[in-house]
């Protein structure tokens, strides 16, 4: 459990929804967005909210006051921006690529609209300039610089598809930015101020010849900026730097950072399977594989409360009074295992897990894999009324069935 936070005490009884549910802590997003608030007013840059990572709108009102606006990667998120979003927000899209049909519709409704290819740009240049208003229009570049070490997240492979390399952009000649307003990199994940620093460093080293041609950058996402630890006076500092010598505004879109430790996904204990050769087994009505997908892709062990996550040394000795179980999931994919933790007393059917930090990329990235129950999605306010819940949504078999055909 993450000793420095002060997590609200669920009355689960409480709440008349079925498990599994997610609760998004209402309180939790502010103490983010303060910081979030104070690095804008500090380093004077905008702040967007990546939809991709979290689009649970029930609970926007808590974030759209204290940022510019959000960065959609498609006609879908936009629209849900333009509808739950709010008045005078900023609606900033970027796609790997548009088809001509979406970008009719897009024009209508983003303000900011970044391109991942000039051969894209040229594609849609009339659409977007015909539009009868002003759209921003940005160049995302790939600064071929970045510390993800995972492949899957690292956007400045070899085999990279996205932005234009500065090869690219020589090779266009002179006019290669006619028409574009903005640069737009994104390389990170996660990440400290340190990486920015010198993620910056690289674009400046390569890309600086063409500030002079726009008015503003964008920094991407992947600033893990809430996180206990960051850096935030050095972010600060980056981004006031990068403003005085370039002149340009600055823009910076991460998604999780809105919303890390905010979420937590309650499931019950379905089963407890003894396994006399090994660890014994627990079964929740949750699943990795539908409902925490990066639990698997990343991967990661997620914290459970009152738990201890047992990741360095599963052989060692288990300690006294310490229960050790392998939590799986309620699907039939054999690799839908949670993890291994510890417990200071037996668990039993029925019992409640509360999975912890399950806002950002669970929601929006759930699936109904194998007829699986979706989470309720359910917010609280542990500062205003004590953490009493609000159910925004529940799901049932018309979900599963209307998507199916
Ligand atoms: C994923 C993504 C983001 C948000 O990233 P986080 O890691 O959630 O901060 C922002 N911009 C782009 C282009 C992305 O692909």
């Amino acid at each position: 459990m993450n000793p420095v936070f002060n997590y609200p005490n669920f009355d689960y009884a409480a709440l008349e929804t079925r498990t599994p549910y997610y609760i998004i802590d209402r309180a939790l997003i502010r103490r983010n967005m303060r910081i979030l608030k104070e690095v804008q007013d500090d380093a004077g840059c905008r702040i967007l909210l990546a939809l991709k990572a979290f689009s649970t709108w029930g609970v926007f009102d808590e974030i759209a006051p204290y940022v510019a606006g959000v960065a959609a990667s498609s006609l879908n998120e936009a629209r849900l921006a333009q509808d739950y979003f709010g008045e005078g927000k900023e609606i900033h899209v970027y796609s790997p690529a548009y088809s001509m049909e979406e970008m009719k519709s897009l024009t209508r409704i983003a303000d900011h609209i970044v391109f991942n290819s000039l051969e894209q740009w040229h594609t849609f240049r009339d659409v977007v300039e015909g539009a009868g208003r002003k759209i921003e229009v940005g160049l995302r570049i790939n600064p071929e610089y970045s510390e993800v070490g995972l492949e899957i997240y690292n956007p400045c492979t070899t085999r990279s598809r996205f932005g234009v390399r500065l090869e690219g952009l020589l090779d266009a000649g002179e006019n290669a930015l006619d028409g574009i307003d903005g640069l737009h990199f994104h390389t990170m994940c996660q990440q400290g101020s340190d990486v920015l620093q010198r993620t910056v460093g690289v674009v400046c080293e390569r890309f600086e010849r063409y500030f002079p041609q726009v008015k503003w950058i964008n920094f991407g996402g992947g600033h893990h900026i809430t996180r206990m630890g960051y850096d935030v006076r050095r972010l600060c500092r980056i981004v006031r730097d990068f403003r005085e010598k370039y002149g340009l505004d600055v823009i910076m879109e991460p998604g999780e950072t809105h919303v890390i430790h905010t979420g937590f996904l309650v499931s019950t204990v379905l089963d407890v399977i003894e396994n006399p050769n090994g660890v014994d087994v627990v079964i929740l009505d949750t699943s990795a594989a539908a409902h925490m997908p990066d639990v698997l892709e990343m991967p990661y062990t997620p914290e459970i409360l009152g738990a201890r996550r047992n990741v360095e040394d599963c052989d060692a000795p288990l300690e006294e009074g310490m229960f050790k179980y392998i939590i799986g999931s309620k699907t039939c994919l054999s690799g839908d295992i949670i993890g291994e933790y510890l417990f200071p007393r037996p668990l039993k059917v029925g019992d409640r897990l509360t999975l912890e930090d399950m806002s950002q990329y669970t929601t929006c990235k759930n699936t109904m894999f194998n007829g699986i129950q979706l989470p309720s999605i359910v917010s609280c306010d542990s500062e205003i009324d004590g953490g009493r819940f609000r159910v925004h949504r529940q799901f049932d078999y018309n979900d599963f069935r209307n998507r199916l055909s």
